[in-house]
């Protein structure tokens, strides 16, 4: 299982109806949090997103995407006073985040009672390691967006999937049911009962590939995140303003949900959901909606509390 839980979709500062930059990703029981704007915390709870989570990756550093941590650090603070076992946060960032998260971690005058480790990350990098070792089944790329001060996005990209054992060829190859057909599965030749070895050519067919969710935070329309993106399973993509005005988006380097639809044309991906959204639309988006949809009809513009599933394209 893979989705997307959108925690907080406007851009700059909180209205009534959506909360600053945060989204909640989860994959097979594990949760990770992209950015964590300020009352990030109370989203999550909100809308049924655990606290046991152990990363954070943020973007870059404007206050409306980070000033949640705050909080966030002291309320799992409380509740590893409680369960001294806690892993060790580890917050992801581009160039300035040792300076400012580490700041950010230190408010307040009670000490949080596990480590944090901050990672500064540019750019090509890709994260492999989490706190218990490898990850298992996918990789967190990193990519370099137009936003400014060495901004980043995110793209989750899972391994390929072993091929589908194809039963009705494996029985007709007199292959007898049982642990033999496991060993096929995992690619090894297997020797019959008859003396025969077989191979899993024919019956396993080709590796299928995982999924991809990418995810830009602020930027301008840029060939990057087209690179990162090709393919996505999801794409989401800053979409602040509409197109009359284009020009404040360029001026301010953000992107009109024309240019976000654009991007996921180009990218040739699945699905394209567009947030951190300007106040004005911020209780009707469908003039945003209806932009994108003349580029690319699979646009989809988030709402805080909207979970989207990503399921496997075969
Ligand atoms: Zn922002
Ligand atoms: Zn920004």
């Amino acid at each position: 299982m893979l989705s997307v839980t959108f925690l907080g979709t406007s851009a700059a500062r909180p209205t009534v109806e959506r909360n600053v930059s945060a989204m909640a990703l989860v994959r097979e029981g594990e949760t990770l949090l992209f950015e964590c704007g300020e009352g990030t915390q109370r989203q999550m709870m909100r809308y049924g997103v655990s606290f046991a989570l152990s990363e954070i990756f943020f973007t870059h550093f404007h206050a409306d995407h980070f000033l949640g941590v705050i909080g966030l650090i002291r309320t799992l603070g409380l509740q590893a006073r409680a369960e001294p076992m806690r892993e060790p946060m580890r917050l992801y960032g581009p160039k300035g985040a040792k300076k400012l998260l580490g700041q950010a971690i230190q408010l307040g005058v009670e000490r949080v009672p596990f480590n944090v480790d901050i990672i500064e990350v540019k750019p090509g990098e890709v994260i492999r390691d989490a706190g218990g070792g490898r990850r298992e089944a996918y990789e967190i790329h990193v990519f370099g967006t137009e936003h400014g001060g060495g901004s980043v996005g995110y793209a989750l990209r899972e391994h390929e999937r072993r091929g589908r054992f194809d039963v009705d060829k494996a029985r007709a190859a007199g292959i007898p049911e049982g642990p033999l057909w496991g060993k096929l599965t995992k690619g090894e030749t297997v020797q019959l009962p008859d003396g025969r070895t077989v191979g899993p050519g024919g019956i396993v067919g080709g590796n299928r590939p995982g999924r991809l969710v990418v995810f830009t935070g602020d930027t301008r329309p840029c060939a990057a995140v087209v690179d990162a993106a090709q393919g996505a399973d999801l794409l989401i993509h800053e979409a602040t303003f509409g197109e009359e005005e284009k020009e404040r988006a360029k001026e301010t380097g953000h992107s009109t949900a024309r240019e976000a639809a654009q991007v996921a044309l180009a990218a040739k991906a699945r699905r394209l959901v567009l947030s951190h959204v300007s106040a004005r639309y911020s209780i009707s988006a469908e003039e945003l909606v209806k932009e994108a949809r003349e580029i690319f009809k699979e646009t989809t513009v988030a709402k805080d509390g909207m979970t989207i599933e990503v399921p496997f394209a075969d």
